[in-house]
């Protein structure tokens, strides 16, 4: 049997599919009718034969059977099809004859297909192989493992092109998975070219769409209006549109790809950028903020107040906040620094700026724990002043609660410490100057514009501890100013991290009453199991069970979970601050901001369960005090991705680091989706790839909106009206022009 190898060499599954050059995600399936969905905006003024809105069924080559089918990938009208940009390319410059094939480079090889067999090799495994023979004489085996499906690209007799890396097997050469493109019985494809590789659906061939793309690009390319003037364009080095869409798709040669790629990309995030910087500009223009200059004097009475010299970074960002303050518009800035940077005392700084200035500030964790945690860390540094600080957290009487409302309606509070939920509630100010968001990452355009209304024009700063790929502060967050502490306070010490097998489990606890009996304290984290999960998981009751009655059993141990009422989570927080629990067994509730500095232990339970940033955010307790803090992660788990994440824990307590890396092995749609954040997703642009691209747009977008502010130019209104198309309702710019 000539198809299959005579030993079952062990194949990785899609290991030979690379090559690459370009890819771009599927037509996302809606898009708002009267703007071609990628990059053109229609002509309504030429409408002969041929049309932009020309439905695809009476396109050459569609017609009422395949027209469904079309439909199905999102397109309905021919500028649909011009803007079906590939999702990848088959390099034809490297089509090869048998003969002269070379081992293991990327290659191509068309042909017909002569034989093919699928054979089951064991429950739920099974080879397919295909014998082709190629037109330049001469044949080519082709073996898939476990993909029983593709037996059902393979006729006898039909055209295919496969692409992959060919390996000599005994008399064959041979590839290993490598991608198949259908020809039509009749098409020669051009040779020394790049073809296109379109998302195809059930019923639709490769050659289809094709030839389907290649005949609207002749007829309607000249129908599309440009959107960038002529002069943008050549001061830019970008393609104009009529030379840049067919390039896309049938380019010439790679470096034409991505001048063409450039293009669209460029263009992408140059809208977002437009609207960002529009958005940001009216902020400026419109709102109305008081003016808090912080005078020598203030400074000199707030500073009295901190228990220890302030890092260069804290300095610095205390003067950017000053600096905005001291404007009669609305401060918009994000704060960001890692674990124990010391965020707390420079928002601290610009809420008693706000005092001082008369102006009350609320301050919002997104936990209760911690909005008693900032509570009591004001009411410290705030011992024998006059200003009034009150707590409004879960656990108030209601007539406790009344009153505290009324007090703050009538301006006899200062500082307002809460979760949240202040934000929801019918909490009336007197006078609110300032808002600081503590540890707010999970937080889009939209949720801001909403925090806007809730309040009128307040100063704001958002701090999160999540450090941000700059690629992502300069979209999702492309409105905000920023100011990134990424220095620690001096004398931190570093927390070694260890991963561990269970087998060193013993060692572990040795280590850890050791630690336990020098007088320090520690954390064992265990994450949240559903009681319906079945997996083999350990829960929190049952690790603070073999806990007491094992390891720790000489030792005092506490237990905090979500579940609890405030008033217990409360008096276990103050149990261990206090020394009185000398471990506290917990959920996740301690990931942000707790700051127990004696805390220098850490066990995690089951780490496979936690992000990157959330693990990175537990072991930010144990970073916070003078002495180095050990943190043993414990896994169980076989994926690989959840190991590859463990280890970079492991390797390194740089949070900015661990962010790239998660957003590395995640990418920017899961860790930070665009959708959530309320932005439509991004068409072509990548942001791990493009970052570049996407400093050039912001800065070209900066200055424009400088030049032209509302993009009133009505050679610019193209560009401001595909901006207002796909981002006028998110950015909340309807009325702009
Ligand atoms: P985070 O940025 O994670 O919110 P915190 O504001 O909670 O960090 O600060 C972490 C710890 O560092 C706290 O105990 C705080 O008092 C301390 N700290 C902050 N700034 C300094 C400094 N400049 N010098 C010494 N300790 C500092
Ligand atoms: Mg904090």
């Amino acid at each position: 049997m000539l198809l299959f190898p005579a030993s079952g060499r062990k194949v990785l599954p899609n290991a030979l599919i690379s090559g690459c050059r370009g890819c771009f995600p599927a037509l996302p399936p809606d898009h708002p009718p009267g703007i071609i969905p990628g990059m053109g905006t229609l002509d309504q003024g030429k409408h002969d034969a041929a049309s932009l809105t020309t439905p695809v069924q009476f396109l050459p080559g569609v017609g009422p059977r395949r027209a469904p089918l079309l439909e199905r990938l999102g397109l309905r009208a021919a500028a649909d099809v011009l803007f079906f940009f590939p999702r990848d390319y088959q390099d034809m410059t490297q089509l090869r004859a048998i003969v002269d094939l070379e081992e293991g480079k990327l290659q191509t090889v068309r042909g017909a297909v002569e034989e093919f067999e699928l054979r089951g090799i064991g429950p739920g495994r099974s080879v397919l192989g295909v014998l082709i023979r190629s037109e330049c004489g001469g044949h080519l085996r082709a073996i898939w493992f476990n993909q029983p499906f593709m037996r059902d690209k393979f006729a006898r007799g039909r055209r295919v092109m496969l692409s992959g890396k060919p390996r000599r097997n005994g008399l064959f050469w041979e590839m290993s998975h490598p991608l198949v493109t259908q020809l039509a019985d009749d098409e020669t494809e051009p040779e020394g070219r790049i073809l296109p590789a379109y998302p195809l659906t059930e019923g639709l061939q490769q050659w289809h769409v094709r030839r389907i793309v290649r005949g609207v690009l002749e007829t309607h390319v000249g129908l599309l209006d440009e959107v960038f003037p002529d002069d943008y364009l050549a001061a830019h080095d970008l393609w104009p549109l009529v030379r840049a869409l067919p390039a896309i798709h049938f380019p010439d040669s790679w470096e034409d790809l991505e001048r063409a790629r450039r293009r669209f990309v460029y263009q992408e995030l140059f809208v977002l950028q437009l609207g960002l910087a529009i958005r940001r500009q009216r902020q400026r223009v419109n709102g109305q903020a008081p003016p808090m200059e912080v005078s020598a004097k203030i400074d000199a009475r707030i500073r009295r107040r901190f228990p220890f010299e302030l890092t260069e970074d804290q300095h610095r960002a205390i003067a950017e906040i000053s600096a905005d303050m001291a404007r009669p518009v609305p401060m918009n800035r994000l704060l960001q620094g890692d674990v124990g940077s010391g965020k707390t005392i420079v928002a601290v700084y610009a809420m008693l700026a706000a005092v001082a200035h008369g102006y009350q500030a609320a301050l919002m964790a997104p936990t209760e724990v911690l909005a008693r945690q900032h509570a009591l860390t004001l009411k410290r540094l705030l011992a024998g002043s006059q200003v009034q600080l009150c707590p409004l957290v879960g656990g108030l009487s209601p007539a406790a609660r009344r009153d505290a409302l009324a007090s703050i309606a009538a301006g006899q509070v200062d500082l307002v410490v809460g979760t949240q939920a202040i934000l929801q509630e019918d909490v009336v100010f007197a006078k609110l100057g300032l808002v600081v968001i503590d540890e707010q990452h999970k937080f889009g355009v939209r949720q801001r514009a909403a925090l806007k209304q809730a309040a009128l024009d307040p100063h704001y700063l958002v701090m999160t501890a999540t450090p941000i790929p700059r690629t992502v502060t300069m979209t999702l967050f492309g409105d905000l100013d920023v100011s990134t502490l990424r220095a620690s306070p001096p004398g931190r010490q570093k927390v070694h991290t260890y991963l561990a097998g269970d087998d060193q489990r013993d060692r572990w606890w040795d280590f850890f009453r050791r630690k336990l009996r020098e007088g320090r304290q520690g954390y064992v984290v265990v994450p949240l199991v559903e009681e319906s999960e079945t997996i083999a998981a350990v829960s929190l009751d049952e690790t603070y069970e073999s806990l007491v009655n094992g390891p720790l059993e000489a030792f005092r141990v506490g237990l905090i979970h979500g579940r609890m009422t405030s008033d217990e989570k409360d008096a276990a927080m103050a149990d261990f601050r206090s020394g009185e629990f000398q471990v506290l067994v917990s959920t996740s509730v301690v990931e942000v901001g707790i700051d127990v500095p004696n805390a220098t232990l850490m066990t995690i339970e089951n780490a496979e369960r936690f992000g990157l940033a959330q693990l990175h955010q537990l072991r930010g307790r144990i970073s916070r005090g003078r002495t180095p803090g050990y943190c043993a992660v414990f896994a169980r788990t076989d994926s690989e991705e959840a190991l590859e994440r463990l280890k970079a824990f492991a390797s390194t307590t740089d949070g900015f680091r661990l962010a790239e890396v998660d957003f590395t092995l995640r990418g920017p749609g899961e860790l930070f989706g665009t959708r959530q954040h309320g932005l439509p997703p991004f068409r072509v642009a990548d942001l791990l790839r493009d970052t570049e691209f996407l400093e050039e747009a912001r800065r070209d977008a900066m200055a424009l909106v400088a030049a032209d502010p509302g993009l009133a130019d009505a050679r610019h209104a193209k560009l401001r009206r595909q901006m207002l198309a796909r981002y006028g309702t998110v950015l909340e710019l309807g009325d702009v022009g």
